[in-house]
C-alpha cells in the first residue's frame, strides 16, 4: 500500500475533528493552495513542515478563517456528532468553536502580571460584560492554576509578563490559548527564537498536550520536529507531498530534494 495515500474518513478507527479537503487558493493566479488534502485525527499532535513558501502559513489562515479558500471544504466534525463547514464562518466564530492559533510572535500583555493574562484570555471568549462584572470563581482558579503547571510558569505567576524570557512568553500566550479550553490548537513555529534549553521544553509541553487537545505544529527547527514527531505533513507547492513519521519522511527522496536537501545545501554554504 502506497504511503502516500491520503486516509479518508471511511479507514480510520479513531475519529477525525478536522477535514481539509479539495482546498486551492490562488494570489493572483499564483496557486498557493494547490488541491490540499489534510484530515487531524481527535487528540492527534501534526507537524507540518516544508520549504518557505510551501503554503504553511496560508494553510492555517484558511483552517482559521484569516484567508478564505477559492474551493474546497473545511470541516470541523464538532464532538455532539455534528460537521461545521469552516469555509463560510468568521475569524471569531471559528474561535469561538475551538480553535486557538498562536502566531509566531508572542503578543502578551506586557505590563499585567502572568496571571492577569491567563484571566484575561480565559475571559475572552466570554464576551466584554461579563469581563467587566468579572468576579473570579474556584473553578477559574483551578482551570488557570492548571495552565500555570502545564506551562511551568507556577513560580512566575505574580511577575509582570514583560519580564518574562522570549520562550517563558511563547510559553505564557500557549496558556492563554490553553485557558480558553480550544479543541484544536494551531501553532506556527513554537520554537522560533529560542536556545536550545527553551525549545526542548517547547517540545515537553506540546507533547503533553497530546490527547487533551488536537495539534497542529508548523516548524522549520528539524531536531525539534524530530522531537514531537508523530505523523509529519510536508507540504510543498500548496499540495501535501508527503506523510508519514519522521525517519520515514526525512529518508523520502523527494522530499530530500525540495527541502531538506535545500537545507543540506545552505548548511555547506556557511
Ligand atoms: P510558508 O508559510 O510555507 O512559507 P506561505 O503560506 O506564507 O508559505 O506562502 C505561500 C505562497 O503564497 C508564497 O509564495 C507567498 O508569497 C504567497 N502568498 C501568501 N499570502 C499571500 C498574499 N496575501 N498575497 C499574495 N501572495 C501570498
Ligand atoms: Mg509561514
Amino acid at each position: 500500500m502506497s504511503d502516500n495515500l491520503h486516509h479518508g474518513p471511511l479507514y480510520r478507527d479513531t475519529p477525525l475533528i478536522l477535514s481539509v479537503s479539495g482546498v486551492n487558493k490562488a494570489f493572483d493566479g499564483f496557486k498557493a493552495i494547490d488541491d490540499l488534502n489534510f484530515y487531524l485525527e481527535e487528540g492527534e499532535l501534526r507537524t507540518v513542515i516544508g520549504p518557505n513558501g510551501a503554503g504553511k502559513s496560508t494553510f492555517m489562515d484558511i483552517i482559521t478563517g484569516c484567508t478564505r479558500p477559492d474551493s474546497g471544504s473545511v470541516t470541523l466534525h464538532a464532538n455532539d456528532g455534528h460537521d461545521v463547514n469552516l469555509v463560510k464562518l468568521k475569524e471569531f466564530e471559528i474561535n469561538r468553536l475551538g480553535i486557538g492559533r498562536k502566531f509566531q510572535t508572542p503578543s502578551v500583555y506586557k505590563s499585567h502580571t502572568v496571571y492577569d493574562n491567563l484571566v484575561l484570555s480565559l475571559n475572552r471568549a466570554r464576551g466584554v460584560l461579563k469581563t467587566f462584572f468579572y468576579k473570579e470563581t474556584a473553578e477559574d482558579r483551578e482551570c488557570i492554576m492548571e495552565v500555570l503547571k502545564t506551562i511551568r510558569l507556577e513560580s512566575r505567576v505574580h511577575d509582570l509578563a514583560g519580564m518574562l524570557s522570549h520562550g517563558q512568553k511563547q510559553w505564557l500566550e500557549i496558556g492563554m490559548l490553553l485557558a480558553q479550553g480550544p479543541r484544536i490548537l494551531l501553532i506556527d513555529e513554537p520554537a522560533a527564537g529560542m536556545s536550545d534549553e527553551e525549545t526542548e521544553r517547547t517540545g515537553e509541553l506540546l507533547l503533553g498536550l497530546e490527547k487533551k487537545h488536537s495539534l497542529i505544529v508548523i516548524e522549520h527547527d528539524m531536531e525539534f520536529i524530530r522531537q514531537i514527531a508523530r505523523k509529519v505533513t510536508v507540504l510543498h507547492q500548496g499540495h501535501v507531498l508527503k506523510e508519514g513519521t519522521f525517519d520515514r519522511v526525512q529518508s523520502d527522496p523527494a522530499v530530500v530534494e525540495v527541502y531538506l536537501g535545500r537545507q543540506g545545501k545552505k548548511d555547506t554554504n556557511k
